[in-house]
């Protein structure tokens, strides 16, 4: 059962630097904190993120953001994407359809702004907002990114257990692409022997191709599982020098999975970095004791808080 948590937020819009090249938004929101999807790769459920609670049941929703976008639509200068979603929840998620912030939000870009939108979503209940979206494509552009790794029921039924299936997401990009929107697909992660199989990415893209989305992104990174028995209870994925997640599922973390992890991506590079949260001290001293050394600090981008990045060498 989900347990939610209304919490306001104090600003809406994060600013970005440069246009974000995965997500293509210069700003960007969020209506969810955690995801009733439990896809068993999130890494939204790593240390980094520093997401408390149970990832896939208690659920934080910033209900007052459709007035804060309201107001900071009309104070923005500089044009750009808004990108909606991220990596810790779906906007889409299935508490939207009774708390419709979406729908709120969306109503007041199309409204108050002449931003185009990118919307990260798995979930076919975009659906619900597709006339609002389209108004806002014929004005600045709307994108749809889908994540899709395969076609494999079986295998989205282990890995995204909550999420829609497969061929809806499919028919959700179809729909999108009908009515003239632009559409991606994320094809990540792909997983070590699971889902980075070459006859099964083939008929992906087969089908991509036949529906003609606009791009897919496919991740130059790797991904590597623990398994027990046939179950997947841990992962990281380094991306190029960097561990971009590690994560062990909750009721066998404190068993030194996590150190087997960690040691196994010594063994794939020369050097890594990553990053931790700065108030997250048990990751941070875990870390630590697998001889990662503090090389600076700085502002996560996309959450505010401060970030520490580590590196270890050979
Ligand atoms: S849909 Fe995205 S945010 Fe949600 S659990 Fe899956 S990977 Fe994580």
């Amino acid at each position: 059962m989900i347990r939610k948590q209304y919490k306001n937020v104090k600003k809406c819009l994060k600013k970005s630097r440069l246009v974000n090249y995965f997500t293509l938004g210069k700003y960007s929101f969020s209506p969810y904190v955690a995801c009733e999807h439990g896809c068993l790769y999130c890494d939204g459920r790593s240390e980094k993120y520093f997401v408390s609670g149970d990832f896939e049941k208690d659920i934080i929703i910033r209900p007052n953001l459709p007035d804060l976008l309201g107001s900071e639509l009309k104070k923005i200068r500089e044009p750009g994407l808004i990108s909606i979603g991220s990596g810790v929840s779906d906007p889409y998620q299935s508490v939207e359809k009774g708390e419709a912030i979406m729908t709120k939000c969306l109503k007041r870009i199309r409204d108050n702004s002449r931003l185009g939108v990118s919307v990260m979503t798995k979930s076919n209940l975009i659906l619900r907002d597709i006339d609002i979206c389209e108004k806002i494509h014929e004005k600045s552009g709307v994108i749809l990114m889908v994540s899709l790794t395969s076609l494999d029921e079986n295998i989205r039924q282990i890995l995204e257990p909550s999420a829609p299936s497969f061929s809806e997401r499919v028919e959700l990009l179809r729909e999108f692409k009908s009515r003239g929107m632009y559409t991606g697909v994320l094809a990540l992660p792909l997983i070590y022997g699971i889902t980075d199989n070459f006859k099964q990415l083939e008929s992906l893209y087969e089908v991509l191709k036949e529906i003609d989305v606009r791009h897919v992104y496919i991740p130059d990174s790797e991904t590597y599982v623990f398994t027990r028995a046939t179950k997947i209870i841990g992962f990281y994925s380094l991306y190029e020098n960097i561990l971009a997640a590690i994560f062990v599922l909750p009721e066998f973390q404190g068993k030194g999975i996590g150190s087997q992890l960690i040691e196994h991506t010594k063994t794939q590079r020369n050097q890594i970095e990553l990053s931790v949260y700065k108030d997250n001290e048990y990751s941070y001293n875990f870390y630590k004791s697998h001889d990662f050394k503090f090389i600076c600090e700085q502002q996560d981008e996309h959450t505010g808080f401060m970030e520490i990045t580590m590196g270890w060498s050979k």
